[in-house]
């Protein structure tokens, strides 16, 4: 203990004698205190980061770029607050296709969604932000049309299960394989958008 004392005097003293290098090994001496010190000076760890970082895979189906929608409905995630971090025009090929329903292969209606889906061009968008898929769902409404709520963007713009006019990713895991299936890393931004102060309070 005497020895550690003297230790961390004599390394005080020239620390204030102005030696940079020594600060620095003052630091390595307590990491743990300084650790809490920091927390408790409300540098909180950047733990709630991945919610603000949630992302979600939206698409405009053929009957959206058809009937001039995508404007719109990109409008909506814009004023929303979301950010948008990916987004690309194609003609979808089956195989992809395949990929992205194959829980519902076996369902009597895939043939018709099938040929639905690749009948033209899909506008596809990765969004990032608080709840993303969550609340994309909420904004894009029920599947079926009929049942959806004015409002939500197949409440408003569709009648018809078979032309829903929209796809929103329905979970956290969902969100990430569908983002990996349609979108090489390279084709997503990571970028800093200047209203995020804005928009939320940052934790
Ligand atoms: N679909 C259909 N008939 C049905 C159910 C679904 O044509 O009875 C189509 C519709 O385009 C729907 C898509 O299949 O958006 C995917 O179905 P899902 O149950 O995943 O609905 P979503 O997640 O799109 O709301
Ligand atoms: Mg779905």
């Amino acid at each position: 203990m005497v020895m550690l004392q003297r230790f961390v005097f004599k390394r005080l003293r020239l620390f204030y004698s102005g030696n940079q290098e020594i600060t620095k090994s003052l630091l390595t001496i307590f990491p743990a205190a300084l650790l809490d010190g920091h927390r408790a000076a409300g540098h909180r760890a950047k733990s709630s980061l991945p919610d603000f970082k949630e992302r979600t895979l939206i698409a405009v189906k053929p009957d959206g770029v058809q009937r001039h929608l995508v404007g719109q409905i990109i409008q909506r995630f814009e004023q929303r607050g979301f950010k948008l971090v990916g987004l690309k025009m194609l003609q979808v090929s089956e195989d992809l296709l395949s990929q992205h329903y194959c829980e519902l292969r076996s369902k009597p209606f895939y043939p018709q969604l099938l040929h639905y889906m690749t009948s033209g061009p899909v506008v596809v968008m990765v969004w990032e932000g608080f709840k993303v898929v969550n609340t994309s769902r909420m904004m894009v409404g029920h599947t079926n049309p009929a049942e959806a709520k004015a409002g939500t963007v197949r409440g408003d713009f569709s009648f018809h299960i078979s032309r829903n006019v929209v796809h929103a990713s329905d979970s956290l895991e969902g969100a990430q394989r569908e983002i990996q299936l349609w979108f090489e890393n390279k084709e997503l931004l990571t970028w800093d958008c200047c209203d995020q102060k804005l928009t939320c309070e940052e934790e």
